[in-house]
């Protein structure tokens, strides 16, 4: 098919017949370059492509621009792997040009990768025109929002405590700890800090974190809560220790001032240190002692403590979490070497309580999976205050799938604080920010500003990117001194949340054919740079699509780089999914060996089953992908494949031509089953309509398989004998049901439904479209309802027949004589056709005689809607007392309960099966007499010659003969019908077999 779409220019031609129709807007958001495709890219590639193939199918306008993610955290750290680099100063030895074109080939490899993947996904992107987000237009689109940001006084310098990778060296923000949350086993110390003025008496401190300790200068109390002194003079609140005596019992208040002596006043890091008792609120009296242990240079609430209560702060481990020189005998160590060592020398001294282990939620690198420390830092900040009403109003004006989502949001945008934008690493995007020892911040907002103010370094600029740009000085504009850029690189969500300006031209004046061909993306992507016009043609995007991570991440950096820009939000409509586990549920990881390659799976499942996979998973819940899974979609596919060789088969016997105007309409027929298939199709097409119109692409694969079992156990099974006799109105019907149903579920199943297209409609109706996508969206009439209803009790009549006939025991080739159904309104009609598929002589509408009669509450629906009243109506029930209200509906206790509130059992009379299910109830009579049981072998005869036909390989129009074994001899009775059958022109009865064979004529 790929190749087919390729030669014929498919996509192209698509996009031709749309072009200047009404437009969709849609954004992608950028895959990170740094591998090839995996299983979870290609849910969302897939969803992606689902909804605009299917909005082209409907005559949209759009655009196809595929996006990477080009440059970070995530492309160093494996660039640094494959280098075998292990620490920022190997990479600065390493040397940075050299390490910015490894990066860059990186990108190039994976991005290769990557399209190739995703076009053996099917996926229909304009590969070749991507947006890279390390190109020089998109650093500049960024450099210009900084510039706004600073004009707006939104840009700072922020001097505090924040979480520090000690690998990658750098601080982490809070929106990238999401989900980064691990369990961990820590140490779990308890300390004593004896006060000064009170021989005899300590604080117990209890910290998890015991590399912090050296660097202690406040005990914090809770002011208001009890705290008691033991006997053994250890102070600890009372509320911890309730059955504890104490001597002594003061408010935390009064502690607050006594002076102790420091864990480890001996370092000289800690000379000089006052270390005494301060009061916060927030000490928590749910663990540890209620004294809680306070060091500002490891902690955001420390840190913020020392503020407000003039502590000094101490700051023990450098950039890449080793202790600084002045610790002492801990210098040059890491924070986790130093928790056994800390723990043992406290001992040593007679100050330490208790030590043990504790399992806690602990937050991890997302990037190297490094434990994360906090630490002191001086990092760049966007604030959020005043942008904070405007986003969530912007928020207000998207429309969010699944809804609680955009809750997530708002939840967000309510609680984040600053946006911690600088990261101490080398390829990123340069923050243009000149710091001048005269104080003043030049903020440059493009590339002509820089060569405008540049004092030198221009001619070696290859790229706007480290090492090349750290070495074009600026002139500050408020001293005229040379000043040079600060080192930092930006976060990586810069880069993707400015794609909504970058990519479509905002406040450009002119086009730029080409113009994203700039920088590190020279030569890779062949895009335009549009201008302002075509920004406000597609700005904002009608829809984008990614997972729920996504929220704090690239949702959230579009929105507050949109709002902050222009003021609203930058997409319409979200759709938004959750995480792919394993089938069995676990976490995918390649180290665990159940992590799928996206190539291994396109080689066992094939693309379409992939998508079905995807698409079959309602959003709200995390999908189990698997090839468990693709099994049981592949057997569900088998129908398909079924009913459309069932086509194939008898449309190539009787020469069968259909025509493709009938698509549009429906064919005309009289028969009541044909206009039902039509009404069936024509309801199809509206459901998976409003599907897709809700988003909600599992809607579309249930609708469609519910199709196709109407279509093949009941349109095709109850027109068998129509399509042996060469019936053209049963083949057209089936035709447009076929048709009809491939075409709602292409977008799906691109490949599958384009194949069956070049068969059944492009080889078979000349003039017809090539593709299946070029044929447009199927508009279909307002199906008969009334029909569609009838004929849906017909089917529920059937399978509580046949759920009767199990629980009796009795095949379902035995006929038997009669079947009562009672609370059928609309299947009075159908009594031939019931009578028929269950192999009953006489259906009878009417009331079900004797019958035991059991009622049980549905308590999931139930349990909601009675409340406390549940146990006097299930009591009610038990004990028979209730009333039949007609409909399945009954009343008990006062209480009227639905159809689908309530179970009901029937038991029938002695030789009757009887069975129901909301307000609908058959019993069928299980009698045998030697007539019937006569029949029965001979529909088992029947079964096996026609088993045997096939085994045979015969084609459908083959006469046979029949040879039955003599004790077979009384099944002659109806040789007629046997002949009919299984197209036998004789049957004979050969004494010497013993089990019956066939020949062909
Ligand atoms: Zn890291
Ligand atoms: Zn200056």
């Amino acid at each position: 098919m790929l190749e087919l779409w390729e030669r014929e220019s498919t996509f192209e031609r698509l996009r031709e017949q749309n072009r200047g129709g009404p437009t969709w807007s849609f954004v992608d958001g950028p895959v990170t370059a740094n591998k090839t495709l995996g299983v979870h890219t290609a849910w969302g590639r897939a969803l992606k492509d689902v909804f605009q193939r299917w909005k082209a199918m409907q005559g949209y306008d759009q655009r196809y621009q595929n996006g990477f993610d080009c440059q970070g955290l995530w492309i160093e750290v494996g660039v640094e792997r494959e280098l075998g680099l292990n620490s920022k100063r190997e990479i600065e030895d390493y040397g940075l040009a050299e390490f910015a074109h490894r990066c860059r080939e990186k990108v190039i490899w994976s991005a290769t990768e990557l399209t190739r993947g995703s076009r053996r996904l099917g996926q229909w992107m304009d590969w070749g025109n991507d947006y890279l987000t390390f190109s020089d237009t998109n650093i500049e689109y960024i450099w210009r929002f900084l510039k706004h940001m600073h004009e707006q006084g939104w840009l700072y310098l922020g001097h505090r405590s924040t979480e520090w990778c000690p690998r990658c060296g750098t601080s982490i923000s809070a929106h990238e700890l999401v989900g980064q949350y691990e369990d961990r086993t820590d140490p779990s110390l308890f300390v004593r800090f004896p006060l000064r003025d009170r021989p005899g008496e300590c604080l117990i401190v209890w910290t998890t974190t015991p590399w912090t300790l050296p660097a202690n200068v406040a005990a914090a109390v809770k002011p208001d809560a009890v705290y008691g002194l033991q006997e053994d003079g250890e102070w600890v609140a009372v509320d911890r220790y309730p059955d504890e005596t104490y001597v002594r019992r003061v408010r935390g208040s009064e502690l607050v001032g006594l002076e102790y002596e420091g864990p480890f006043d001996n370092l000289p890091a800690a000379q000089g240190v006052t270390h005494r008792v301060i009061p916060w609120d927030d000490v928590t009296l749910e663990e540890g002692t209620g004294i809680v242990h306070i060091a500002p240079g490891c902690g955001a609430e420390d840190f913020e403590l020392s503020r407000v209560n003039d502590l000094p702060v101490l700051t023990p481990v450098d950039e890449a979490g080793r202790f600084y020189d002045d610790y002492g005998w801990l210098h040059g160590i890491s924070t986790g070497e130093a928790a056994e060592q800390i723990a043992a020398n406290l001992a040593e001294r007679g100050k330490l309580v208790s030590s043990g282990e504790i399992v806690h939620r602990f937050p991890f690198c997302w990037r190297c999976h490094t434990p994360l420390i906090f630490r002191i830092s001086d990092d760049w900040f966007l604030s959020v205050d005043d942008l904070r009403p405007k986003l969530l109003e912007a928020n207000a004006t998207v429309d969010w799938t699944p809804e609680y989502m955009g809750k997530r949001m708002d939840d967000w945008l309510r609680n984040m604080g600053d946006w911690n934008i600088s990261r101490r690493r080398y390829y990123g995007l340069p923050l243009p920010i000149y710091e001048c020892g005269c104080g003043h911040v030049n903020v440059i907002g493009s590339r002509a500003e820089l060569e405008e103010r540049a004092l030198g370094g221009l001619d070696q600029l290859e790229e706007l990117r480290r090492p090349w740009i750290d070495d074009v000085p600026i002139r500050c504009a408020e001293c005229g001194g040379e000043v040079r850029r600060i080192p930092e690189v930006g976060d990586v969500w810069l880069d993707a949340g400015i794609v909504p300006f970058s990519t479509l031209g905002w406040q450009n004046d002119q086009w730029v054919p080409g113009g994203y061909a700039t920088g590190a993306s020279a030569g890779i992507s062949g895009a335009d740079l549009p201008d302002h016009a075509y920004w406000e043609q597609w700005f904002p995007a009608d829809w984008v699509s990614e997972m729920r991570e996504q929220i704090r991440l690239w949702f959230y950096s579009q929105l507050f780089m949109s709002v902050a820009l222009v003021g609203e939000a930058p997409f319409r409509s979200v759709l938004g999914y959750e995480k792919m586990l394993d089938e069995h549920g676990r976490e995918m990881h390649g180290s665990w060996g159940n992590l799928i390659p996206a190539e291994e799976a396109f080689g066992r499942m094939g693309a379409d089953v992939m998508r079905w996979q995807f698409c079959a998973q309602p959003p709200d819940r995390n999908l189990l992908f698997g090839y468990g899974p693709a099994h049981e979609i592949k057997r569900k596919l088998l129908t398909l494949w079924n009913s459309v060789k069932f086509l194939v088969d008898y449309g190539t016997i009787e020469g069968f031509r259909p025509s493709y105007d009938e698509l549009a309409g429906g064919p005309a027929v009289e028969r009541p089953l044909d206009r039902w298939l039509v009404a069936r199709t024509d309801r199809l097409v509206r459901e998976a309509t409003a599907a897709l119109d809700e988003q909600l692409t599992f809607r579309l694969l249930e609708a469609f398989e519910r199709y196709v079992d109407d279509l093949s156990n009941w349109y095709i099974r109850r027109s068998r004998r129509r399509f042996w006799e060469g019936d053209e109105d049963a083949l057209r019907v089936l035709w447009y049901g076929v048709v009809q149903a491939l075409r709602v579920v292409s977008p799906v199943m691109p490949f599958l439904s384009e194949h069956l297209w070049q068969n059944l409609v492009r080889g078979a109706c000349p003039g017809s479209p090539e593709s299946i996508f070029l044929a447009g969206w199927p508009e279909v009439r307002e199906p008969d309802a009334a029909l569609l209803d009838e004929v849906a009790e017909v089917r529920r009549v059937v399978e509580l027949g046949r759920k009767a006939r199990d629980s009796a025991g009795i095949k379902h080739r035995q006929p038997l004589p009669t079947l009562v159904v009672q609370g059928a309104r609309l299947a009075g009609g159908h009594a031939d056709e019931i009578a028929e598929e269950l192999r009953v002589k006489e259906v009878d509408f009417g009331d079900v005689e004797a019958q035991e009669l059991v009622v049980k509450p549905h308590l999931p629906a139930l349990g909601p809607k009675l409340g406390r009243e549940l146990g006097t109506v299930r009591a009610a029930l038990a004990a028979g007392e209730f009333e039949e209200l007609g409909d399945g509906r009954f009343r008990a206790a006062g209480h009227e309960l639905a159809a689908d509130e309530v179970f009901v059992e029937r038991r029938g009379r002695e030789g009757w099966e009887v069975v129901s299910d909301a307000g609908l109830t058959v019993a069928l009579d299980t009698a045998l007499n030697d007539e019937l049981r006569l029949e029965g072998q001979v529909l088992d005869l029947i079964h096996r010659l026609n088993s045997m036909r096939k085994d045979a390989g015969l084609e459908l129009t083959d006469r046979i003969t029949v040879t039955l074994p003599a004790d077979q001899a009384d099944l002659l009775a109806h040789a007629d019908w046997i002949k009919n059958e299984v197209l036998a022109v004789e049957i004979e009865v050969d004494g010497g077999g013993r089990e019956p064979s066939i020949a062909k004529v």
